[in-house]
């Protein structure tokens, strides 16, 4: 068994927070882990918890829409995973206390993946992982380093189907994706949008 292996199976048995009672399916990830793209929610929701793979409701279907337009396809070209790998119950958002412990499972993905390119969807993902009291609203669309790693944070797909003016600054920051990635990853990366 290689590590990821082990990984995938802590998680999916793992009590270590309160979160862990109350699931039906951990999450772990969906995507290639050997791509140069890491998507970071927030975490599991219903249909998330049920089918135990990350962005498969309303959010899931428009940020494939979104990696589409980019030219990326979530099976070949990034790899999703959450802050936290466990549904928060009736969708609340994971404490401080669940966040920090769920962490290092993040961590060894981010270790194991190495991702040219990490982008946080949405203001948990990025006061997860960046600085607990960094604003969503006041970081997006720049470009930070984490330990690193280059990190992209923007809004969280929920957010555009709340308020749809998000959709011009999501794609602006996706848009910056696609420039990175031709520069680190693939200078003929196709997208038909940008
Ligand atoms: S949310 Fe994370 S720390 Fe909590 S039980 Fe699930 S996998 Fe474990």
């Amino acid at each position: 068994m290689n590590n990821i292996e082990s990984l995938t199976q802590e998680i999916n048995t793992c009590l270590k927070c309160p979160l862990g009672e109350t699931r039906t399916h951990a999450v772990v990830g969906d995507g290639n882990i050997h791509s140069s793209i890491m998507l970071i929610g927030e975490g599991p929701g219903f249909y998330e918890d049920q089918q135990g793979i990350p962005f498969v409701g309303r959010s899931g279907q428009l940020l494939n829409k979104i990696l589409q337009a980019c030219g990326f396809t979530r099976e070949k070209d990034v790899f999703i995973t959450n802050i936290v790998k466990c549904r928060p119950p009736k969708n609340r958002d994971p404490t401080p206390q669940e966040r920090q412990t769920c962490l290092p499972y993040l961590y060894a993905q981010i270790e194991y993946m190495q991702p040219k390119i990490i982008v946080l969807l949405g203001a948990t993902a990025l006061k997860g992982l960046v600085d607990s009291n960094a604003r969503i609203t006041k970081m997006r669309g720049q470009w930070l380093d984490w330990q690193g790693h280059l990190v992209m944070p923007t809004y969280h797909p929920s957010a555009l189907l709340r308020n749809p003016q998000l959709k011009r600054p999501v794609w602006d920051d996706f848009k910056q994706i696609v420039y990175k990635y031709r520069e680190l990853v693939d200078p003929n990366h196709f997208s038909k949008y940008c």
